[in-house]
């Protein structure tokens, strides 16, 4: 398993495949790493109610949130 230390992440919108413009999808970031050339995927966030008011480092915080900052720096694009 490659670990990956330089994640950049790139808010994303509507994607729409040219030969099948019915079908799309609507990622909410698109992840990239400094050292290497391919795209390593793809996020799509959902909040609880609970978190609506909060970034996502807030959020983090939290031991009930379903995610936790482990020395990462995340942009707040989401909030
Ligand atoms: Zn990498």
């Amino acid at each position: 398993m490659v670990i990956h230390t330089d994640i950049i992440v790139t808010q994303s919108g509507l994607w729409v495949k040219e030969e099948y413009p019915s079908l799309g999808s609507n990622p909410d970031g698109l992840v990239t790493c400094k050292h290497c050339v391919e795209s390593l995927g793809l996020i799509k966030v959902k909040s609880p109610f609970k978190f609506g008011d909060m970034t996502s480092s807030e959020a983090a915080k939290d031991p009930s949130f379903c995610c936790e900052l482990i020395g990462a720096i995340i942009p707040e694009l989401f909030s």
